[in-house]
């Protein structure tokens, strides 16, 4: 069986990183952000912030005991002709910025591709250093080589957020729950690029027909690591892997042959496991082979949604509660049987550069400030008559620092729509319930990240 609230309770109890380290991530990247901006060494350089990787993608998990989670972002500078002759002085500009601060020049270490700033047994912080040059190009320097690297934040997001569509929103949180099992259970070992990029390789466009395919977590699991599993068999070798934003750069050195053998021996392992538990006829034998394979991490009960105690119990644990702030559950009994999707628009901004316009049409949730932001319903499976609640949330050091925390929930007046202005940095999400008869039906939530 596949046990679909099972996997919920999982990602939220076991995998996800809790909202309270997400929040502290934020603030630290603006306190960080703020010391570059104030370094005289880089002089007034930073235009930018962008994040990237795992924390842009969403897919960031909770550390196993005693390890460090990792969070990257880049900061633009402005281009200068001088420097580009020597690539590395863009990156001694940011090094020098940070080893010389009074509190970060303890915390700090040297990288070839950025600088590491080490919160220890909690966090590191990697700062890459990026420059978006006048004829377009898109490059992070590598200082032990002193050359560019080509690179495209926001289009490998742009990528994975497609592949996440395709699955009807199931791609990350596989991919979370693959890192776990790399993480916490031993299952495999490979570098966080290269997993994200072959499990969103195998998500087929055309699966898009047959709407069951990706339909939920545990489905889409079964079917990403069974099809994973299938196309690494028919490799004979390390198949060539490229940047899917970037097809100038190749992945191919970021592993090795036999590297490569173990991963695919190790999925083989793994895909009659996962397919043996999703197939196992009573919920009892179900859970026991979830158990064999994410270990006792796999609950064996849920708490009935209608009872509202479980999430209670996540909630207060997990999240700060910002003054004013209301939970849907503490306002309707909440029974998910029906779906809801939003969509946000953006006010057309006028003072962006290309790949900022660009970040914005692909809805890759990273807003600049100072921007209106629509948000609309989509469509929802709800028949008529019902309800509809907005709920936003902020967070963030600059939030925080103006005392403009919120996370009240509104009615909508009827037209299905919401507007917000963009004010403060940080990591913040729109939440859009559907109520029925009393009832919460169907909930949807859109990250907006404002840099
Ligand atoms: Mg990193």
């Amino acid at each position: 069986m596949k046990l679909t609230q099972y996997f919920s309770k999982l990602l939220t109890e076991s995998v996800n990183l809790n909202a309270t380290r997400l929040g502290d991530l934020d603030t630290r990247v603006s306190r960080i952000t703020e010391a570059l901006k104030a370094a005289s060494s880089l002089d007034g350089r930073v235009l930018d912030t962008v994040p990237q990787g795992s924390w842009a993608h969403e897919t960031i998990i909770r550390p196993a005991a005693e390890l460090e989670f990792d969070a990257d972002f880049l900061v633009q500078l402005s281009e200068d002709a001088a420097w580009n002759e020597n690539p590395r002085s863009y990156a001694n500009a940011v090094w020098s910025a940070l080893s010389d601060h009074n509190i970060y020049g303890g915390m700090s270490s040297k990288k070839d591709r950025c600088v590491r700033v080490t919160y220890s047994n909690d966090c590191h912080i990697d700062i890459i250093t990026y420059v978006v040059m006048s004829n377009g190009r898109q490059v992070i320097v590598n200082r032990n080589t002193n050359e560019f690297e080509d690179t495209n934040p926001v289009g490998f997001s742009e990528w994975i957020q497609e592949k996440d569509r395709l699955t009807n929103g199931n791609l990350r949180k596989v991919i979370r729950l693959l890192k776990y099992l790399r993480d916490h259970q031993g299952a495999f070992r490979l570098k966080s690029v290269l997993l994200t990029t072959l499990v969103g390789n195998i998500v087929d466009n055309w699966r898009d027909h047959d709407g069951d395919y990706y339909k939920d977590v545990p489905t889409t699991l079964l079917h990403l690591v069974e099809d994973l599993d299938r196309w690494m068999q028919a490799q004979w070798s390390k198949p060539p892997l490229v940047d899917p934003s970037c097809p100038m750069t190749s992945f191919d050195h970021r592993w090795t042959d036999s590297q490569f053998a173990a991963f695919r021996d190790r999925i083989h392992d793994l895909a009659p496991k996962i397919r043996n538990a999703f197939d196992a006829p009573t919920v009892d034998e179900s859970i026991a082979a979830w158990q064999k394979v994410f270990g006792t991490a796999f609950p064996g009960s849920v708490a009935t949604a209608t009872t509202a105690s479980a999430s209670g119990a996540i909630k207060s644990a997990d999240v700060r509660r910002a003054p004013k702030e209301q939970f849907i559950e503490e306002m309707f009994p909440v029974q998910l049987t029906e779906t809801v999707t939003i969509t946000c628009d953006v006010s057309p901004p006028h003072d962006l550069n290309r790949v900022q316009r660009r970040a914005l049409r692909s809805g890759a949730g990273h807003v600049p400030k100072r921007r209106d932001l629509y948000f609309a319903v989509d469509g929802t499976t709800v028949n008529g008559p019902f309800v509809v609640y907005w709920k936003v949330r902020n967070s963030g050091f600059e939030a925080e620092k103006n005392r403009s925390l919120r996370g009240e929930i509104t009615r909508d007046a009827g037209q299905r729509r919401k507007k917000e202005s963009t004010l403060y940095a940080g990591q913040h999400y729109v939440e859009c319930y559907v109520v029925k008869d009393g009832i919460c039906v169907a909930r949807s939530r859109e990250p907006v990240v404002i840099i």
